[in-house]
Formats: C-alpha cells, structure tokens, sequence
C-alpha cells in the first residue's frame, strides 16, 4: 500500500466535496476528490438537474393544455418519455465531464473509489492509503425503503430516473416534497398518479397552507390522494404491483410503486469507527457550527449531516469551511437559518423562514400573519384554473417578516429576491414602501392588507 498525503481529502464528489475541494484548492492547497459513483453527486445525477428537467417537460404539457385557449391551433400528442430521458442523460453526461474538467483546472486530484477510514487521519480507496491533514465527509443522503415484505417491488427517486418508459398507472407513497414533485411529474407528463400518505395533509414540515393547497391543486388536476395510509408489504401480480394497507386495504394494478418516504446518511462501507466519528441515532454524523465532528481534523457536510437537505446548503457549509480551514477566515461559517427552498410542483411552491406555528409557539402573540389568495390573470382565459396562496409572517411591533410562504405559478423565480429582504431583517413597512411591478402575482406581496 503506497501513502499519498494531501491537505484536504473530500470524501465524495457531489455538491458538498466539489465545492470544499475546489474552494481549498483555489487556497493553494493541495486537494482529493474521492467519488465512487458520478461526478456531482445526488444533485447532478439522480436529484435537482435531472429532476428540474423532468418539470420543465412537465411545464410544456401544462402550456400546451392552454394554448388553445390562447388561440392556438395545436394538436397535442403523448410525451415520447424515451427521447425526453435521452436527452436528459445526454445533458447530465455533459455535465459530469464539466466537473471532471473543473477539477483538473484547479489542480484537484480525482479519485474514482469507495473510501473507508483506516484511522483519523487516513483513508483507503481501491488499496491504496491516503492521508490528511483535514478529512471532509460529503458522502450525502440515500433514499429510504421501508422494511416490510415486497418493499423491493418498489424503486426511489433513483428509480425514476432510470424508468426507460413512462408508466401507465404510478403509486407514489410518501408526502414529502420529493413525493410530490415525482408524482406531480408523473402526472403531468400522462401517467394516472395516485399518492398515498400518512397523515392527512401533504409537506407536513412546510407552512400547513402550502400542503392543504398543494393538496387541493393536485386533486383538482386529477392526482387521487389517500389519506391515512400505512403500507404493511407489496405484492406482485403479473408484473403489476398491488399495496396492501396495514388495515387491510388492497390498492392493485400498478405497473410502478415509488417509494418517497425520505431520506436517510449515506455512511455505509465508511467504517467511520475507525476514526472514532460520533453519528447520533439516525446515523447522521454530528457537527458543530463549524462543520467539525468529534474528531480533530475530520469535518462533515450536507447531506450526511442531515442538517437541510439542499445543494446550495452543502455548497455554503463547503466553500466557508475551506475559507476557514485555507482561507485565514476562521469565523467563517454555515448560518442554518433562513434557508429559502423551492418545492418543483405544479403549481410551485416558494417557502422561506418560519411557519405560522412555527412563529406562534416562539413569539405567541406578536405574530401577525397576512394573506392573500388569488386566481392569476393567466387563467382569465384559460378553463384550466390553479389558485395561488400566499403567506407573511411577522412579529412584534415593528413587525419583522420572520416567514414567507407562496404557492403559486411563479413562486419558484419570485422567492429568491425576497428571500435577502427578508434575510436582512425586512419589515412589513418596507414591503408596503416597495412599489408593485403590475401585473404580475409577487406584487401581492407587497400589497397585502
Ligand atoms: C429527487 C431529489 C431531488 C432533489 N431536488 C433538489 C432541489 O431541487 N434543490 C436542492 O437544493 N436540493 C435538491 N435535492 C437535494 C440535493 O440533491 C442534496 O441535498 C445534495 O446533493 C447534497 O449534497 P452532498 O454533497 O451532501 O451529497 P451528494 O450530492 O449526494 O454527494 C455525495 C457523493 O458521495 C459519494 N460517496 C458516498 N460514499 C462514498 C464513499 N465511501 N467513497 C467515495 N464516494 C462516496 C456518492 O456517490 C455521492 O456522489 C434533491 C434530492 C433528491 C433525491
């Protein structure tokens, strides 16, 4: 076994470790990358791109069903799903050789492997030692399966991006926001979706708004929703799949069963006992506000970290920490607070900051909330409706925006802007002052009363 000793090695390749390693090299340190999968990670391959993609198809079928209510002459065919995922291979292809590039020019080793620690300070990766002054885990999440019989029938958000063809009928099982933007993708682009979920309401760690009218819009489009479903096993049935509920309930005839019910750290084959790394008890590793874990010199970020599930997420915690570790900025760190997010349904959803519960259990009677729910002018002629719903939250007198919730066509582009005001410590004062941009849906934001 040769040694080869670096500043920095990333374990993992995705959002995270790219950004950390490219960061520090950009220090002058001398950098690894380690991936035993494809460049960029969950994000690149199975994850934000690939799925954006997959809306963007899906906001095609959506405009071609109002086109000719704008007047249009158009005859609409299916979605030819094969040419549509070839062309999204072929743009994610594009973009693992970008990566690839980005790391030469900056001088990052790469190294294509599985790494598993050999102590605190070194790792192995296809038999060879290699050693650290600094050890970054960004190995990410993977998606979870429940462990009941036929559970195996079923794919993940893996799954569907490997699907060769559309499937007719789809079960997509979970309420979360990867849920939701499958099974609203599958629907869009023609398969008969039914989604089956837990409690009552859709996005339960969102504002109760978003997922009540989340809910509503997808049933309306034709999405059958059921509630209170808990899956006991999955069975086969000449090649369909059929759920079974654990009170007894059949649901048949599926020719795809998604499992979307969330994730969990990706630290499987990492011996991280070896190095003596502390996980709590979902197995994600524990870091303080610095990204450090419990052992000197080993630090970890995004996804295996459970800590906001987001690529920009990992991408800041990575870039501050090689400020940090390189950089001279030794206060540089991730502040988890005021994360904006976007949720890829149809409508989109737009969300920063507290929820309404949220604000009320920590300031209970200073929060004031302000509303607006509205039809958009696009829809004045179309048959096709979608509703938008929007939410401000703010506390104590001089009324802080401490939240901002939007569902609506538009609320993906519309939160980014508002999400520095809001950052900045905006008032609802400072929204009134604003002038509108008529007509358009965020100059509800600004106008609510
Ligand atoms: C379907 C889906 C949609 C999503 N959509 C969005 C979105 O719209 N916006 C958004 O911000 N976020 C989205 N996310 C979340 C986002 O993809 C993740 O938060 C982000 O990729 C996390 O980055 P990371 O660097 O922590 O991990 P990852 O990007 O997962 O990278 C980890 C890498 O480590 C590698 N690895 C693991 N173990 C080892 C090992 N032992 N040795 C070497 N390499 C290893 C893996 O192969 C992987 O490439 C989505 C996720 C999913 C699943």
């Amino acid at each position: 076994m040769s040694d080869q000793a670096f500043d920095l090695i990333s374990i993992g390749g995705g959002s995270g470790g790219l950004a950390c390693a490219q960061r520090a090299a950009e220090y002058g340190a001398k950098v690894a990358v380690i991936e035993s999968h494809r460049l960029g990670g969950t994000c690149v391959n199975v994850g934000c791109v690939p799925k954006k993609v997959m809306w963007n198809a899906a906001s095609v079928a959506v405009g071609l069903a109002d086109a000719s209510d704008y007047g249009f002459n158009v005859t609409v065919g299916d979605n030819d799903w094969p040419t549509l995922k070839g062309k999204r291979d072929a743009y994610v292809l594009r973009l693992n050789g970008i990566y690839e590039r980005n790391l030469a020019t900056k001088g990052v080793t790469y190294v294509r492997g599985a790494a598993r620690f050999l102590d605190k300070g070194g790792v192995e990766v296809n038999g060879e030692r290699m050693t650290a002054r600094h050890i970054v885990i960004a190995s990410g999440g993977r998606a979870t399966v429940p462990t009941l019989p036929g559970a195996e029938l079923g794919i993940t958000s893996d799954g569907f991006f490997s699907l060769e063809q559309r499937p007719k009928r789809v079960a997509v099982v979970g309420s979360g926001y990867v849920a939701c933007e499958l099974a609203g993708a599958f629907h869009e682009l023609g398969s008969e979706v039914e989604l089956f979920i837990r409690k009552d309401h859709l996005l339960m760690n969102f504002d109760a708004m978003l997922g009540k009218s989340l809910m509503r819009e997808m049933s309306r489009q034709g999405i059958t929703i059921h509630p209170h479903v808990v899956p006991a096993s999955v069975r086969g049935q000449s090649g369909l799949k059929a759920l079974w509920t654990a009170d007894g309930r059949e649901f048949s005839g599926f020719d795809c069963l998604l499992w979307g019910v969330g994730r969990g750290a990706n630290i499987a084959g990492l011996d991280l006992s070896k190095a003596g790394v502390a996980v709590d008890d979902s197995d994600y590793v524990v870091t303080d506000g610095f990204q450090n874990t419990n052992v000197k010199g080993v630090y970890a970020i995004g996804g295996v970290t459970g800590r906001a599930a987001l690529t920009p997420v990992a991408i800041a915690a990575g870039r501050r920490l090689s400020d940090r570790l390189f950089g001279g900025k030794t206060d540089r760190r991730l502040e988890y607070s005021m994360i904006p997010t976007v949720v890829f349904t149809h409508p989109p959803i737009g969300t920063v900051g507290a929820s309404e519960a949220e604000a009320r259990a920590q300031y209970g009677d200073a929060v004031k909330v302000y509303v607006a729910d509205f039809t958009p002018m696009y829809h004045a002629l179309t048959t096709r409706k979608t509703h938008t719903d929007m939410k401000l939250v703010c506390v104590g007198p001089e009324q802080r925006i401490v939240g901002c919730h939007i569902i609506g066509s538009g609320a993906d582009e519309m939160l980014q802007g508002f999400a520095v005001a809001i950052r900045m410590g905006a008032t609802k004062r400072d929204f009134d002052d604003t002038v509108a941009i008529h007509p358009t849906s965020a100059e509800e934001l600004v106008t609510m009363r």
